[in-house]
């Protein structure tokens, strides 16, 4: 079965053919995080669907290299850095080391490489020597250097391939030095920033003199670094597309490194926007949440990151603490039953049971298609659950229906709960119970089970005996 994805270059859904003759080999570049803050849930969705085309592909059988850069030099951490007086690195290494861990609670795969922006100060400025070579790139008299549009466009190369400009109506030809900027002023942008008072010890020397990179150029760079010069994927949240991306392929192509008729990137995929309880975040509208907030507020991260993977990454989705609740229950529902699977299955071991890994692979081929995939695995869960009641599984079926779920799982990346740890004190008690049950004293019995509840714990008597649940 072949995957089929929506490419921004094309804007139609395409075929996935890797670059790679063997069709093996993958190279994935992901726009990693700015470090000069905790990512916000909005970030979070589109690191969590990386995730998610990472471990398809390698449930397809693709080999995929997957490189997310991390930036950490750029207009914000500088104002940062300069305000709270600590070095660049130490600055942005607290935020990177706090990106990682929150990559791991959402039980994202860690990316196969991870290059720092100012690790690759050299490769950067090799770049854009050879678009000065080419003369799509020049030093103004602010003594910066920028990528001239105009030039570019001249070479007979297209700017806009993700998106649609129009030059007739945009102010063409004026230059931009910041790293964000509007569609409606497409201009010249920089690659390599003179150094200025306030950059105060942030800053390399460079053939143009002292100075910092550009944002842009540093996925040019890297990206090709670690992957070559052209490669099959590249993600980011459609924000990204303009003009980050656009600038990236026009750096990239610029520089005249692809084989003839190769491009930069085959594919492009853009997830996309978050709002949230329906509003776009704001920290001014109390709807703006990092991680850590979620957490706090006793989420834990696979009912985020199940969440976060409800909806189709083209469509706008909307998260809000109702819909983590629903996850909490949701997820609850596929525990419970894995829980008695498990059971039922014991030592058994078996081939994963196909139906439902052949669902859920027929959906996800459809340009990733996860709210569907969640549509089979609720029903699965249904249709399982029905069977358990009605007595049809046996020890092998249910081994077969748990592995398949491992199967899908190594998709979803939900995993199963963390086994809860029962205190030594409600053990002793549930213990106790169990005696005074056994000399068929059930006043005691049943003083220790209020006993319990009140301590915020149930009993349930399983086949394999009497085991607690928090209520
Ligand atoms: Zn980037």
């Amino acid at each position: 079965m072949a995957l089929k994805i929506f490419n921004t270059l094309s804007r139609t859904v395409q075929e996935f053919i890797p670059l790679d003759p063997a069709g093996q080999k993958i190279g994935m570049y992901c726009c990693g995080p700015t470090v000069y803050d905790f990512a916000h849930v909005g970030n979070w969705r589109t690191f969590v669907f990386g995730d998610l085309v990472r471990r398809y592909l390698s449930f397809k059988g693709f080999n995929v290299q997957h490189v997310m850069n991390i930036t950490d030099v750029e207009d914000k951490i500088i104002k940062r850095v300069r305000q709270t007086g600590s070095s660049l690195r130490d600055f942005t290494n607290q935020f990177e080391q706090a990106f990682f861990e929150d990559l791991k609670t959402l039980n994202c795969q860690m990316p196969d490489q991870t290059p720092r922006a100012t690790e690759h100060i050299p490769d950067i400025i090799a770049l854009i020597e050879k678009l000065m070579a080419r003369r799509v790139a020049y030093r103004a008299t602010d003594g910066s250097v920028y990528f001239s549009i105009q030039k570019y466009r001249e070479s007979g190369s297209q700017y806009g391939k993700l998106v649609k400009l129009n030059f007739e109506e945009m102010r063409v030809g004026e230059r931009v030095k910041s790293d964000e900027y509007a569609k409606e002023s497409v201009a010249d942008f920089a690659l390599w920033k003179a150094r200025l008072p306030e950059d105060g010890s942030v800053f390399w020397p460079s053939p143009w003199g002292e100075g910092r990179p550009g944002w842009h150029i540093e996925c040019s760079a890297m990206s090709m670094k670690l992957l070559g010069t052209s490669f099959d994927l590249h993600l980011g949240g459609e924000d990204l597309a303009f003009p980050h991306h656009e600038d990236e392929i026009a750096q990239s192509e610029g520089a005249g490194v692809q084989a003839a008729g190769k491009p930069f990137v085959k594919y492009w995929l853009h997830a996309a926007h978050l709002m949230v309880e329906g509003k776009k975040m704001a920290k001014s509208l109390g709807n703006f949440f990092t991680l850590r907030d979620l957490l706090g507020k006793g989420y834990s991260g696979r009912e985020i990151r199940f969440l976060l993977l409800q909806a189709h990454y083209r469509e706008t989705f909307n998260f809000t603490l109702e819909g983590l609740q629903r996850a909490r229950v949701s997820l609850l529902g596929i525990d419970e039953c894995l829980g008695k699977l498990a059971e039922l299955a014991g030592s058994t071991t078996a081939a994963p049971a196909a139906a439902l890994t052949r669902q859920v692979e027929q959906l996800l081929d459809e340009d990733l298609n996860i709210s569907g995939a969640w549509g089979a695995v609720f029903e699965w869960k249904t249709e399982t659950n029905r069977q358990l009641a009605a007595g049809n599984l046996n020890s092998a079926g249910a081994a077969a229906a748990l592995a398949a779920w491992n199967q899908v799982d190594a998709i979803l990346g939900v995993g199963a709960p963390k086994e809860q740890e029962v205190p030594a004190e409600i053990t002793t008690l549930v213990e106790a119970r169990q005696a005074a049950r056994k000399a068929r004293d059930f006043r005691r019995s049943d003083a220790i089970r209020d006993e319990l509840k009140s301590k915020g714990w149930v009993i349930d008597d399983t086949p394999k005996g009497p085991r607690a649940k928090r209520a």
